[in-house]
């Protein structure tokens, strides 16, 4: 049984952070200079993808970094509010018994993640938390990964909620599980082609299992 580095996303993911980053978003629209969303209107947004988002949401690219760091800050403040995604834990712990390694990379900035994780008692499961500044680079973080630990493509699986995670596998050649749970939604998440699209945590562990069935190189 070859064992595997699962590395997740984590806002939308493992944390269910959308409803807050919402309120945040809306609350700093006038200060950056686009419309507020409506519920309504974040159930259409969910079927488009993160490019589209920016696109249509009017912001200028060069604010973007400013308002992503300012979001990060907001929701320091709001951490208390944040629960885990429902029966994610359990799913993580039954993946580390059974010898996989787990990881986050994030957007998200990692104290927030920390913070997040120690309220639930879950900061001791992950081996790493990698934290990227920019929206679409999670490639670059995964590929510096597989280089630091030597690892094999077929050694690590991502788990993310949105498309540009289906995206930043696919550069990277990794195989890729979609959760239907997070931002976007499954019809969207399906048009990318993941590897998997699944709806509950528990479908993860079962997915691992056969992936560890095909032989790849043994690691000691
Ligand atoms: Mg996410």
């Amino acid at each position: 049984m070859t064992n595997k580095l699962i590395i997740f996303d984590f806002d939308g993911t493992l944390a269910d952070t959308l409803d807050t980053l919402l309120k945040i978003t809306n609350r700093l629209a006038l200060e950056f200079g686009y419309v507020p969303a409506t519920q309504e209107e974040f159930a259409l947004i969910k079927n488009l993808s993160s490019r589209e988002i920016i696109k249509q949401s009017g912001i200028s690219i060069f604010k973007l970094p400013f308002l992503l760091r300012r979001v990060e800050k907001e929701l320091k403040r709001e951490v208390k509010n944040i629960n885990l995604i429902s029966g994610i834990k359990e799913a993580l712990i039954e993946l580390q018994n059974q010898g996989n390694q787990l990881g986050i990379v994030t957007s998200n900035s990692e104290e927030n993640a920390r913070l997040i994780l120690q309220q639930h008692e879950m900061q001791e499961l992950f081996d790493f938390i990698y934290s990227g500044t920019t929206l679409f680079g999670k490639h670059r973080i995964i590929n510096k990964l597989l280089r630091q630990r030597n690892l094999q493509n077929n050694e690590v699986i991502y788990v993310g909620d949105e498309t540009r995670d289906i995206e930043s596998a696919q550069k990277s050649e990794i195989k890729i599980v979609s959760v239907s749970w997070g931002f976007n939604t499954p019809e969207i998440l399906a048009s990318y082609n993941p590897d998997f699209l699944i709806h509950h945590p528990r479908e993860l562990i079962e997915i691992i299992a056969n992936l560890q069935g095909l032989g790849e190189v043994p690691r000691v």
